[in-house]
């Protein structure tokens, strides 16, 4: 084999073991996820933004963004439920480049697998701790995703996993709703045929183990835009989009039709700047029909201290070192607007 096998790693047993949560811990989730879970089934109206840093390159800025976001969220608390993002694993377009505080815990330092999932719990930890989130993840390890399951009350499958088999099967198993991007060729039915493969039950292996899934009834879809044959970005959040979405969900018999838009990506093109623009059109176009209006349960928004993003060499406190993000000021603002406007 054309590679070095250093070491064991611990088990997430293991890991939950070494730093377990609290009771209360346990408990505050427990709520969280009972209030995420409610918007999914239709019994809340609340508008839900899974928001935060393309990557959490830091724990003390991401801390500090999530601890903000709390002072937010009190104020919107009758209209909105917040989600950070604390996104630990990052996919890369070549492979190359920064994958996340899991493989990196120093940004500038090389990877280190062992700190690297230590980190990435103590992170999580830390955030509902102090700030009483529970926070959404990308799954882009299926095989990882124990290490924080007793942390993450939400989860999304990348645009560049959706259409992988583990991906589907794993999301199948989980008790949270999982957002199935669309992939970056933009096509919609790999992303229908993912919540399709994820509402129902399997029998598969996970981690060594022979596993029964139940079905997760809140498998549900993420726009966020794809790139054509030409590589540029086109948006597909636009009202047209979603309903288009609307009926797609009515020919089929899934459970929670329910979409997350993301605001960024291949949607904004990466002009972070454009997510407020976005964002306040998604919400306008709710109110032009009711099927709309019940489809779209949130948005995804990239957001940090700073705006926009740099090398990771440059060190910037609160400032993206991947996609680039909306910083706190203009973030807070739109927050507050689109509490206005629901
Ligand atoms: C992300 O959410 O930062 C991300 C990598 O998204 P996507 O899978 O849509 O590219
Ligand atoms: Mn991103």
């Amino acid at each position: 084999m054309n590679m070095d096998f250093k070491r064991k790693l611990p088990t997430p047993k293991e890991i939950k073991e070494m730093y377990p949560i609290s009771e209360e811990i346990a408990d505050v989730k427990k709520a969280n996820d009972k209030e995420i879970q409610d918007v999914f089934t239709g019994k809340s109206d609340k508008f839900i933004l899974v928001i935060g840093p393309c990557s959490a390159d830091r724990e003390d800025a991401v801390l500090d963004y999530i601890s903000r976001l709390r002072n937010v969220q009190e104020k919107v608390k009758d209209k909105i439920v917040i989600i950070p993002r604390i996104y630990t694993n990052k996919p890369r377009t070549t492979g190359d480049g920064y994958k996340g505080m899991l493989h990196q815990p120093n940004p500038n330092e090389k990877p280190d697998m062992l700190k690297g999932l230590i980190a990435i719990r103590k992170l999580h930890m830390k955030a509902i701790e102090e700030t009483g989130f529970s926070c959404a993840d990308e799954m882009l390890y299926p095989e990882n995703h124990r290490y924080l399951s007793d942390l993450l009350s939400y989860v999304a499958i990348g645009a560049r996993s959706v259409e992988n088999q583990q991906h589907r099967l794993t999301a199948s198993g989980l008790d949270i709703p999982v957002g199935m991007k669309n992939p970056t060729s933009g096509d919609i039915s790999v992303m229908m045929n993912s919540i399709t493969a994820a509402q129902h039950p399997h029998t598969f292996i996970y981690r060594g183990w022979e596993v029964e899934s139940k079905g997760n009834p809140m498998a549900h879809a993420i726009l966020r835009g794809y790139v054509n044959k030409h590589g540029q970005s086109q948006p597909n959040y636009h009202y047209e989009d979603l309903m288009f979405l609307a009926d797609t969900y009515a020919k089929t018999s899934l459970e929670n039709p329910a979409v997350i838009v993301d605001a960024n990506h291949a949607n904004s093109g990466k002009k972070w700047e454009q997510q407020v623009r976005i964002s306040k059109e998604i919400l306008e176009s709710t109110r032009y029909s009711k099927d709309v209006y019940k489809l779209v349960k949130g948005l995804m928004i990239e957001s940090y201290i700073e705006d926009g993003c740099q090398k990771a060499e440059e060190g910037v406190y609160g400032k993206s070192i991947t996609d680039p993000c909306l910083g706190w000021e203009k973030t807070e603002r739109l927050i507050l607007d689109i509490a206005d406007m629901r």
